[in-house]
């Protein structure tokens, strides 16, 4: 058996893994029937954003709710083994506030896909839009209801 046909080939599956994972292949694709288009993992700017718009300055994380701890029923600490995961998921979190942290500072617009979310492709599809459309790049919720309010508060 030829020993760097299998190392190859796992260097790939490592790199399938964590690079193609299906909800961020599901999420390029929305975006690119969007009509929009985007460079890959772009590896100068801090976190490896998974989807950028360099000229928007506009950067799409794509999370798994687990790893990252959405809060929703998958991505809560796990009741067992604790000890283990907490500073684990407490350390990813805490490095993804720095990476937003970080872009927003170099003037980019971060928004943040949670693995979930794809799960419901109308909803998805509308974040998306209000983020990458110019609209208001908070999570969808409070981007609707900043809106209204400035809405209703403008002069007559
Ligand atoms: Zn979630």
């Amino acid at each position: 058996m030829d020993y760097r046909t299998a190392e190859a080939r796992s260097a790939l599956m490592a790199r399938i893994r964590s690079k193609n994972t299906g909800p961020e292949r599901m999420i390029r694709r929305t975006v690119y029937r969007m009509g929009y288009r985007f460079r890959l993992h772009s590896p100068r700017l801090p976190g490896r954003p998974d989807l950028v718009f360099p000229s928007a300055r506009k950067a799409i994380f794509v999370h798994g709710c687990f790893w990252h701890l959405h809060g929703c029923p998958t991505g809560r600490l796990p009741k067992s083994r604790l000890e283990f995961w907490g500073p684990k998921l407490e350390a990813n979190t805490a490095r993804d506030r720095r990476n937003q942290e970080g872009l927003a500072t170099l003037g980019w617009s971060v928004l943040v896909v949670w693995q979930c979310e794809v799960r419901s492709p109308e909803k998805l599809t509308r974040k998306l839009e209000q983020f990458l459309g110019g609209g208001p790049s908070c999570c969808d919720q409070h981007g609707r209801e900043a809106m209204r309010r400035r809405t209703s508060h403008a002069p007559k």
